[in-house]
């Protein structure tokens, strides 16, 4: 290989990221006829869908679904592939959907295959080539020397909106001074018996979070509550960083500071759990340095919860590290500055709007520093609307976001850069970017008759209406 090879490809829709918006995005593009390619720099397609969280804002907090289209058909696969568990009540503030990560990265690759969507993983891309606010052509670095991609609509779903700067987009990045959503690793451990957690549960239910919005608490006392998860059934249960169990624990340097030890099953069969726990706040992750020097101190994190979990929880004696993400988890980087602007009253009131593309219902979630976190929840555990002007970058008129970049406040972001709105949110850009490759609105974001786009996802089984 010399650093002079290069190849051309010319596709119809270019999506770059292949996290939960971004393979959403490929399947929808693929799914309307338009010959797409999907681009990541990583080596598997699915982001965070293959780290064991589940997914958030796929239903309201009244367990209504809203989260409808491809997301769907992915759970629909990971059931056929047996690896779907489904929504569960958190007892605390949302519902949620839970899956086997090792079954989603099957599901992901499986339904990318079904619907021939050209992959290009180990690929970054680098360079935009733009001129007036238009993306011709993209260049990645990978194995192969350089691609240049050429297409006449691009998708951002980078997470980090990588492709809108390159193009000359403006954005914000984290707060305002300066501060940054701590990254995380998740992590699992198996051999974990529900029954004996959730009887701990039911004796202290001091040491867990329950109840933290009305829609969920509907009245009831802790130890209600806590009898609700246990006919639920499920090891899902968030050890509280101010409850006494685990706040002495950091107190005494047996943990690290946290606000949560946020637990979700991921597969009967291994009587195995996901753990949400680990953070280093406030590193921004665009640089790449900084960014890998957090992998060493968030796995001696990893060991030190591992042992915590073993010595102090019922339910965990026997239980054992089983895996953890593929990759240092990051929750917050840029937000693109879009024609509209998703606002944190939006998310709180739950808004509708008639230009609605997908739906978000998660609360406004802020993690901070140490054991700090920002939890708003949405108007009566209802649902907002995402608006197609958030989706369009200011400046450009080829370019979609989807994802964590799209455009935002910073406490909606907090809730809008969970999977579910993601999920929809890619399935609203890959539509509209078939389309408009197809020549539809004059090929320019701008342009678009939301109307139409919303009933074309509609037609699709996307949910843009009927809900709280
Ligand atoms: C620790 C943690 C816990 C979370 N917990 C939950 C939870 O429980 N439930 C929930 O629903 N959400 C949760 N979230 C939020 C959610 O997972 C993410 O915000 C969401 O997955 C973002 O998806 P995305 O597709 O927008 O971006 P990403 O998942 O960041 O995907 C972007 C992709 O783009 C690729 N990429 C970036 N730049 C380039 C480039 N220049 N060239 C090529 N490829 C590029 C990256 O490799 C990546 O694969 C959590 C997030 C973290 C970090």
């Amino acid at each position: 290989m010399t650093s002079s090879q290069s190849r051309e490809v010319a596709a119809d829709v270019v999506v770059i990221g292949a996290g939960a918006a971004g393979v959403c995005a490929a399947i929808a593009a693929a799914k309307a006829g338009a010959r797409t390619v999907l681009v990541d720099a990583g080596p598997m397609p699915g982001g965070e869908l293959l780290t064991g969280m589940a997914v958030d804002g796929a239903l309201n907090a009244r367990g209504e679904w809203i989260l409808g289209g491809v997301g769907r058909e992915l759970f629909d696969e990971c059931e056929r592939l047996g690896g779907y568990i489904g929504p569960l009540n958190d007892w605390r503030l949302i519902w949620y959907v839970c899956f086997d990560p090792e079954v989603m990265k099957l599901a992901v690759a499986r339904l990318l295959d079904k619907y021939g969507v050209s992959l290009l993983l180990h690929s970054m891309m680098y360079e935009a080539q733009s001129h007036d606010g238009r993306v011709q052509a993209v260049r990645l670095l990978n194995k192969s020397g350089t691609v240049r991609v050429t297409a006449p609509c691009f998708v951002d779903a980078s997470g980090d909106g990588d492709l809108a700067v390159l193009a000359g987009a403006g954005f914000d990045l984290g707060g305002p001074g300066g501060e940054f959503q701590p990254l995380s690793m998740m992590f699992r451990m198996s051999g974990v018996d529900t029954d004996a957690l959730l009887d701990y549960l039911c004796c202290a239910p001091e040491n867990f979070a329950l109840g933290e919005s009305d829609a969920i608490r509907g009245g009831r006392s802790d130890a209600q509550i806590a009898q609700e998860v246990r006919r639920q059934g499920q090891p899902t249960v968030f050890i509280k960083g101010d409850g006494p169990l685990l706040a002495q624990a950091i107190e005494r340097g047996a943990m690290y500071p946290t606000a949560l030890i946020m637990i979700q099953p991921t597969s009967a069969s291994r009587r195995e759990v996901c753990l949400n726990s680990t953070r280093v706040a406030n590193v921004n992750a665009l640089e790449t340095g900084a960014l890998s020097a957090v992998l060493g101190p968030l796995a001696g994190q990893i060991e030190m919860g591992v042992d915590f979990m073993r010595g102090n929880v019922p339910g965990f004696e026997s239980a054992v590290f089983s895996g953890m993400a593929p990759r240092i988890g990051i929750r917050e980087t840029r937000r693109i500055h879009g024609e509209e602007t998703l606002s944190e009253q939006d998310v709180l009131q739950a808004g509708k709007s008639d230009r609605g593309i997908g739906k978000g219902s998660h609360h406004v979630d802020i993690h901070q520093a140490g054991a700090g976190q920002v939890r708003i929840p949405v108007r009566d555990g209802g649902s907002y609307d995402v608006p197609w002007g958030c989706l369009v970058p200011r400046g450009l008129s080829n370019v979609i976001l989807a994802g964590r970049c799209i455009s935002a406040d910073r406490a909606a972001h907090g809730s809008v850069r969970v999977m579910g709105p993601c999920m929809a949110m890619g399935q609203a850009a890959g539509t509209a970017a078939a389309l408009l490759a197809g020549g539809d609105w004059a090929g320019d974001v701008r342009r678009v008759d939301v109307a139409q786009l919303r009933s074309r996802l509609s037609g699709d089984g996307a949910i843009l209406a009927g809900t709280h």
